[in-house]
């Protein structure tokens, strides 16, 4: 789930490797380690905490070869310690191995080797699959490859080095990104093309059930059963080395600011002269039609998306749509017919459980839609029909401009099947359409209110529980505020709608508690009003994210802050800014590891 790179160059490759494993830091990681082949020996070197630790240790190793593996781990069997960070090493010493993703079958694989007599060091799920080439290899790294992922189950990515197989890495793709690269002075092989991005721009993409196997003069390809395959290099279309803060303290402040070019630029791909316009095929728009029901399958932020989308959609719809959590759905009863439409919404299009549900969905026979914003990723491949977003890359762990230009995509998709299902009145469509327009630039007048968080933020910083409420619409923007804050500041955060804290959570409000209220809704507002007084009542202070029509009905709110005002629907995409800002200065001003908290993942590819 988190990075692989492995190089065999004419130079030495240690500093390639190290490098390649800050270009995948970003996405999060709890240990690092570098493995490398040499006059037949295997040395590696590995630490717990950060890149910069292991580099610090490679001071005083003589670790340099021609050829390495490097991981960063995100630990999913044992704890995150330097035994368990990756590369793994056989039991003879001869192999290491680094691994992305899990392997459902360890335990019993573990078992039947240690019934042979093999020895385990690390509590990890990989050292089966370095036990296992130590045991299956004759002289071949690809054959012991063959062998090997035959007995596995689960997703994985992995690169293995050999001593007894010098200059040569091999590595297996099964539903987890895998990479390969030829150039002038060697080839490479990483789980994300960022790290690849300084030596080609062009791309060797293994599928699934793929063996990569490299040396500096060539990489071949083989399918899991040993035929040799033909691939053509690809170009990427992102703009691998630009990844620069730009002069910005972080990424996540970055991508904050480039929500309205992101919002604006995923608005401007999909309107064809007037028309919003998807490119779907004539059978696909059929089963839109068709359609009597919308679920949306996702994660985290993207979640909260679907849940605001979900109120929108009934709106214009009037059918029922429900946003459903994809690890909970994957395993659901949840009835899928072909007048089912499934949505899965994923930044990454790597997400095991928004794939895994959107599978179970595709096997039901819906009609299948993938909302993601990485190009060719697994979901967007899966579903039967893309929408990308046009985020552009997002290096920051917690998302921003992402989940933002997931909401852009679900409200143009809304619209476009209201018109196509002729379930909504023209009017009432066009006025969602005039906003849309002027969606871009209502996130922009968000933004600028930075200064102004930025000196208010810091107030809530140190707090231990925070509590987020909101109704309807708002609700699903608390929902993201929330997350957005424990994700960076480590507080702990409750979000619940607005009517619903006298059911329970009122009693954990006590003088001085801070609850932030996201209150945009005009319908809902007096609703709101009274949630704010109920804990006013208690002692709470209340931060009120609300509009200037309606800053009147919240009088008892401690501190608002004024945002512009939209119809209901579109109110997360304007409040998430506020909200990313608060929970951004507030992180500054503990001094949090704001573009890679700590326990997270970017992308999350494994269940
Ligand atoms: N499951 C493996 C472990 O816990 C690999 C985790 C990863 O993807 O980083 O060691």
């Amino acid at each position: 789930m988190c990075g692989i790179v492995g190089f065999a160059m004419e130079e030495n490759v240690t500093e390639h490797l190290i490098k390649g494993l800050e270009k995948l830091e970003y996405r999060g990681y709890d240990s690092a380690g570098i493995a490398v082949e040499k006059d037949g020996e295997i040395s590696a070197v590995k630490t717990a905490g950060r890149i910069s630790a292991l580099k610090e240790k490679l001071k005083y190793e003589n670790v340099s070869s021609h050829v390495g593996i490097a991981h960063t781990r995100w630990a999913t069997h044992g704890e995150p310690n330097e035994k368990n960070a990756h590369p793994i090493l056989s039991e003879n010493k001869k192999i290491a191995v680094v691994h992305n993703g899990i392997i459902e079958n360890a335990d019993e694989i573990k078992k039947e080797l240690i019934s042979m007599g093999v020895e385990f060091e690390t509590d990890t799920d990989t050292e089966v699959i370095s036990q296992l080439l130590m045991i299956n290899y004759d002289g071949s790294l690809l054959s012991a490859v063959i062998k090997t992922v035959k007995k596995l189950k689960g997703a994985f990515a992995f690169a293995a080095v050999c001593s007894d197989s010098p200059g040569e890495i091999a590595a297996a793709r099964y539903l987890s990104p895998l990479t390969a690269v030829k150039f002038n002075s060697g080839a490479g092989i990483a789980s994300d093309i960022s790290a690849l991005g300084e030596y080609s721009d062009e791309f060797i993409y293994l599928d699934d059930s793929e063996i990569a196997v490299i040396n500096s003069d060539e990489v071949k390809i083989y399918s899991f059963s040993g035929e040799e395959k033909e691939k053509t290099p690809q170009r990427a279309d992102a703009d691998l080395n630009s990844d620069g803060r730009d002069g910005y303290e972080h990424f996540m402040l970055k991508e904050i600011y480039e929500q309205p070019e992101a919002v604006k630029k995923t608005i401007d791909a999909y309107y064809k002269n007037g028309e919003i316009n998807f490119g779907f095929d004539e059978k696909f728009i059929e089963k839109l039609k068709n359609s009597d029901r919308v679920y949306f399958t996702a994660c985290g932020s993207a979640y909260h998306a679907g849940a605001a989308a979900e109120l929108f959609f009934e709106k214009i719809l009037k059918i029922p749509c429900r946003a459903v959590i994809a690890s909970e759905m994957r395993y659901s009863f949840t009835p899928l017919d072909k007048k089912t439409l499934v949505i899965a919404i994923s930044q990454s299009g790597e997400t095991a459980d928004t794939l895994a549900s959107l599978k179970n969905a595709k096997e039901s026979g819906c009609a299948t839609l993938s909302i993601v914003n990485v190009k060719d990723s697994y979901i967007a491949k899966t579903g039967e029909s893309v929408i990308y977003t046009r985020a552009g890359r997002e290096i920051a762990v917690a998302t921003t401009k992402g989940y933002t230009t997931q909401l852009t995509a679900l409200y143009m998709l809304g619209i476009y099947l209201a018109k196509i299902k002729n379930s909504a009145p023209d009017k009432e469509l066009g006025e969602y359409e005039n906003e849309l327009f002027s969606l871009a630039d209502m996130i922009k007048s968000t933004v600028s209110l930075s200064g102004y968080i930025s000196r208010r933020a810091p107030f809530t910083a140190f707090e231990k529980d925070v509590f987020f409420i909101g109704r309807g619409v708002d609700f699903t923007c608390a929902l993201e505020g929330s997350l957005k804050l424990k994700e960076i500041t480590y507080i702990h955060s409750e979000c619940l709608p607005a009517g619903e804290l006298k059911h329970g959570t009122i009693s954990l409000i006590e003088r001085g508690t801070k609850v932030f209220a996201v209150a945009m809704n005009k319908r809902l507002a007096d609703k709101t009003a009274n949630g704010i007084n109920e804990i006013k009542a208690r002692g709470a202070y209340v931060i009120c994210f609300t509009t200037e029509k309606l800053r009147d009905k919240f009088p008892l709110a401690d501190e608002v802050v004024i945002l512009e005002e939209t119809n209901e629907f579109f109110a997360p995409a304007v409040t998430a800014p506020a909200l990313q800002l608060w929970a951004y200065y507030s992180a500054r001003t503990k001094g949090c590891d704001i573009d890679k908290p700590k326990n997270l993942a970017k992308s999350v590819t494994v269940e």
